[in-house]
């Protein structure tokens, strides 16, 4: 790729690639490539170590007659537009770049043959409060988990309780997966993307993170359940939004502070092996203590038990922990 083209690929901004890619040809192009594209070619495995040297991209003769145009010069203003911000010329013909392979990706992760859907059903995993087995749903491209008994931890929007989690979910992943699978894949896509928001890193565009907390003013947890003011059973909320592409999401802090380190290693010290993209991670935020010890600066204290040990961390308005304090008890184990 000559440099001109590096500099043109850098600087298409949205509406242009909003425009850019408003059109039915030029998706077909990208579609095209992308199925023609197979990762375990070995020519692209060279590519990974020299990124523009592949041997592995489609002619336009190939293209033109893939894609199924009738129109030679118009086809090709097309595929001119895709370049090169979508579409890479090389050597021996046209291959993706890394911005029409995101293109791809996001119409494959969004989209599958027929209309996946799990019905309401219970699986054989127990509620973090109450140890009744937990009822999942899928629709509208997002995993309900409820619990089949208590009130769960949240109420959403139509006012039901019994909510324990609503995680995105591209149907693709429910692919080849039962529905018990597709729990655990929810909870390790989502909280994997948790911890990247957390590092500061959007896991969609790798953009700056802002991160804020949500802290309900006259928290009222009852005892069956959630609060009449913020109708949530935890009282601070840790809230990230990238500053580039409006990806978000939100949770309670019990559950972001237990991927810092200083956690995993405070659970090793315990004979404890935590992995924090799992479920054990929604367990054991039941068990974490939250509470603001100063609002000016703003300071919380988490208390996370292991055993009978307890880790204190202090954390400030960015939520950086700025003070960890580990109790630890002399009874024999
Ligand atoms: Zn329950
Ligand atoms: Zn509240
Ligand atoms: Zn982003």
């Amino acid at each position: 790729m000559a440099d001109g083209d590096a500099d043109r690929s850098a600087t298409l901004d949205p509406d242009d690639a909003f425009a850019v890619l408003a059109n039915e040809t030029r998706f077909a192009i990208v579609q095209t490539l992308w199925e023609r594209y197979d990762p375990n070619d070995p020519a692209h495995v060279v590519k990974f170590a020299d990124l523009y040297e592949s041997d592995g991209s489609a002619t336009f003769s190939e293209l033109y007659d893939r894609v199924g145009y009738d129109d030679t010069g118009n086809f090709n203003y097309h595929l001119e537009q895709l370049t090169d911000h979508f579409v890479r010329r090389t050597d021996s013909g046209y291959e993706l770049t890394e911005a029409g392979f995101e293109i791809a990706r996001a119409v494959v992760a969004g989209t599958v043959r027929g209309h996946p859907n799990i019905e309401p059903q219970k699986i054989g995993i127990g509620c973090p409060r109450c140890d009744a087995p937990v009822v999942i749903a899928y629709e509208n491209h997002h995993l309900r988990v409820s619990c089949s008994e208590c009130r769960g931890l949240w109420e959403n929007a139509d006012g039901d309780t019994g909510v324990l989690f609503t995680f995105p979910l591209p149907p693709t992943g429910l692919s080849d997966r039962t529905p018990e699978a597709a729990f655990h894949a929810t909870l390790a896509y989502n909280l994997n993307r948790v911890r990247s928001f957390i590092l500061g890193v959007c896991p969609d565009c790798s953009g700056v993170v802002d991160e804020s907390v949500d802290i309900c003013e006259n928290h009222e947890p009852s005892e069956r359940g959630g609060c009449p003011h913020c109708h949530r059973a935890h009282r601070i909320e840790a809230v990230e939004v990238c500053s580039q592409c409006k990806s978000t999401t939100r949770g309670p802090l019990t559950i972001a502070i237990l991927a810092h380190p200083t956690v995993t290693a405070f659970f090793h010290d315990n004979g404890i092996e935590h992995h924090f993209a799992s479920w054990e991670t929604f367990r054991r935020a039941q068990r974490v203590e939250e509470t603001v010890v100063d609002t000016d600066p703003l300071r919380f204290r988490l208390t996370v038990p292991a055993e009978d040990d307890r880790l204190h961390l202090t954390l400030d308005e960015s939520l950086d922990v700025v003070e960890s304090v580990q109790e630890v008890s002399y009874a024999p184990k």
